[in-house]
C-alpha cells in the first residue's frame, strides 16, 4: 500500500484525507494544532463570487461549482439563508452593471442541475438571485420579522426594516449564497477522520524538516516531546499560511501572499433573523466593504475591508527569492500564537460596529462588543491578490494545496486522486461515495463542535447554525 503524508488538518488537509481513503492507500496526516479545522476563520460559502466585484467570470464559475460540490460533502456544516448584496451610492461601480453576471451565473446553475439534480443545492435556478426595487423594500418594511422566513422576500424584512435605503444604489440583490460553520466542519471532520481505518490522524504533531530521497520523503515530527520519523511515497503539503516553510524544506520555490485579516463578534440583542448582508465598497479604504453575518442567539459577525477593521497596514506579505514562506511581521504572528491585547480588541470591534452602523444606524446604537475576533492568515498563491480560485500544484510525489476559499477543497482534493493513480500509487478511483459523512449522529456532532467553540475561547452558539440544510 502506498504511504501518503498530509501535513496540515485544516479543510485542505482533511478534504484530503477524506476523498484519498477510498484509494487503498494508507494516509497519514500531522496536524500542530489540538484540533481540525482551526486555522483562519470562514463564514461564507462562496456559490458564485458575487462578494467579489474584481473577479473573472471563469473563477465565479469555478466557484460556483467547487461551493455546490463542497456543500454536497458537508451538507452538516451549511447555514442555508440567503445573502443580500447591497451597492452604495458612494460605491464606484454601478449595481446595474453587475446584473449580465448574475444572469450569467444563473444559467451556469441550470445547466449544473440539468446534468444532475443532486447539484440543485441552492435551490431553484430561477431563484438564484433577485431584484428588488426600493418601493418593493418600503413594502416589505412594514412587516414584522418572521421567526422563521421561509422565502426570500421574508428573509428580507429585517434588511428593509433597519437598512438606510436613502444610501443605497437599487436595485438591491439577493443571492443564495449560504452560511458556512467552522466548528461544525470542525467536528464532522474529526469525528470522520477518526472512523477510518487507513487513516492515521495525528493531533498536537509538527513537522519540522523533511528529506526526500531515492524519491521518498522522510518527514521528521514533534509528538509528546518526541521527534519521530516515517517514509512516504508521496506528500500533501496542506499547511495553509505555512505551505511556504515546507516549500524551503524541500528547496522548492513559489510566489505566493499571505494575508492577516480579522472578522470581529458582537452581539445584538434583536431577537431577528438576518439574512448575510453585504455592503460593497472600495478594498482598503474608509469605506471597504461591510460585511454582516449572523449566527444564532443574536451574535453577528463583522467585517469591513478597511485598514481599521479587517484588513491591516502590512498585514499582506510576499515570498521572496530567498524563501517561499512571506514574511508576516511578528505583531500578526504573535495574535495568531498568543492571542490580542485588549485595547486593540475593543477598539477594531467599536470600529467595526461604526463601520456598520453607517448602513444599519440601529445596529450602531445598540451592539456590543461580544468575544474575541475570529482571525488569521491565509496564502493566496501567486501575486494577484484578488485571485478566489486556485487549487493544487504538483511537483513530481508532492502537491500543494493552494485554496484561497474552503469550497475549492473538496475539487481540489480528487485532483490530487486523480495524480495519485496517474502515478500508479493506486489503481481504484474515487467514488462519490460519502459512507462516512453520512453516518455522522447530530448529537455527537453538537457537542463536539460546542465543545471545540468554547476550547479555542468562543461561546458555543458559534457552533450552531441558523438555518441548517436539509438534503
Ligand atoms: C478573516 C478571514 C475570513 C475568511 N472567510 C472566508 C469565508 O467566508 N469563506 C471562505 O471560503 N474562505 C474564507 N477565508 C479563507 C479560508 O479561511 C482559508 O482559505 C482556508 O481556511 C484555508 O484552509 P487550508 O486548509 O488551506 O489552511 P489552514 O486552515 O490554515 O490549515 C493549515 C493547517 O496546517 C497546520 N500546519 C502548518 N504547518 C504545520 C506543520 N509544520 N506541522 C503540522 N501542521 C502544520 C496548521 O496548524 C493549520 O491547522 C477567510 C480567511 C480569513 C483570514
Amino acid at each position: 500500500m502506498a504511504r501518503v503524508a498530509i501535513i496540515g488538518g485544516g479543510v485542505a488537509g482533511v478534504s484530503s484525507a477524506l476523498i484519498l481513503s477510498q484509494l487503498d492507500i494508507d494516509i497519514t496526516l500531522f496536524e500542530a494544532k489540538d484540533s481540525l479545522v482551526g486555522g483562519p476563520p470562514f463564514c461564507h460559502l462562496h456559490a458564485g463570487g458575487n462578494l467579489y466585484p474584481d473577479i473573472t467570470d471563469k473563477e465565479r464559475v469555478q466557484l460556483l461549482k467547487e461551493s455546490i460540490e463542497f456543500a454536497q460533502y458537508y451538507p452538516f456544516c451549511v447555514d442555508k439563508r440567503p445573502t443580500v448584496i447591497a451597492y452604495p451610492k458612494r460605491f464606484s461601480k454601478d449595481v446595474q452593471d453587475f446584473i449580465p453576471t448574475l444572469k450569467m451565473l444563473q444559467l451556469e446553475y441550470k445547466k449544473l442541475i440539468e446534468s444532475s439534480s443532486a447539484n440543485n443545492i441552492l435551490g431553484d435556478w430561477e431563484d438564484y438571485y433577485s431584484l428588488y426595487s426600493r418601493q418593493e423594500l418600503e413594502e416589505l418594511s412594514k412587516n414584522e420579522p418572521k421567526e422563521q422566513p421561509s422565502s426570500t422576500g421574508e428573509w428580507l424584512i429585517p434588511f428593509a426594516k433597519y437598512t438606510n435605503l436613502d444610501i443605497l444604489q437599487f436595485p438591491v440583490i439577493v443571492v443564495q449564497e449560504y452560511g458556512l460553520n467552522m466548528f461544525k466542519l470542525s467536528a464532522g471532520a474529526e469525528l470522520t477522520l477518526n472512523s477510518i481505518d487507513t487513516i492515521d490522524l495525528n493531533l498536537n504533531t509538527e513537522v519540522k524538516y523533511i528529506k526526500k530521497e531515492s524519491g521518498k520523503y522522510t518527514i521528521n515530527y514533534l509528538k509528546n516531546n518526541k521527534i519521530d520519523s516515517q517514509e512516504f511515497d508521496f506528500l500533501i503539503n496542506a499547511a495553509g499560511f505555512k505551505s511556504g516553510y515546507i516549500d524551503d524544506m524541500l528547496g522548492l520555490h513559489k510566489d505566493r501572499m499571505v494575508e492577516f485579516k480579522a472578522a470581529y463578534i458582537t452581539n445584538w440583542e434583536c431577537g431577528i433573523k438576518f439574512p448575510e448582508i453585504i455592503f460593497h465598497g472600495e478594498r482598503g479604504s474608509k469605506e471597504g466593504m461591510a460585511q454582516f453575518t449572523p449566527y444564532p442567539s443574536n451574535y453577528f459577525q463583522l467585517h469591513g475591508m478597511s485598514k481599521d477593521i479587517t484588513l491591516y497596514k502590512n498585514g499582506l506579505a510576499k515570498a521572496t527569492p530567498k524563501s517561499a514562506q512571506p514574511k508576516l511581521e511578528d505583531s500578526f504572528l504573535e495574535k495568531i500564537e498568543y492571542g490580542w491585547s485588549q485595547s486593540e480588541l475593543e477598539l477594531r470591534t467599536k470600529q467595526a460596529i461604526t463601520h456598520m452602523g453607517f448602513f444599519i444606524p440601529k445596529f450602531s446604537q445598540e451592539a456590543q462588543r461580544a468575544f474575541k475576533p475570529l482571525y488569521g492568515a491565509q496564502q493566496i498563491p501567486g501575486c494577484n491578490i484578488s485571485l478566489r480560485g486556485a487549487e493544487v500544484e504538483f511537483v513530481k510525489n508532492y502537491a500543494r494545496c493552494e485554496i484561497v476559499k474552503v469550497s475549492s477543497a473538496t475539487t481540489m482534493a480528487k485532483e490530487i486522486a486523480k495524480e495519485l493513480k496517474k502515478l500508479k500509487l493506486t489503481n481504484k478511483d474515487f467514488t462519490q461515495n460519502l459512507t462516512h459523512l453520512n453516518n455522522l449522529k447530530e448529537s455527537e456532532l453538537k457537542s463536539l463542535s460546542e465543545a471545540i467553540a468554547k476550547t479555542r475561547g468562543y461561546p458555543k452558539e458559534l457552533a450552531d447554525v441558523v438555518n441548517p440544510m436539509q438534503l
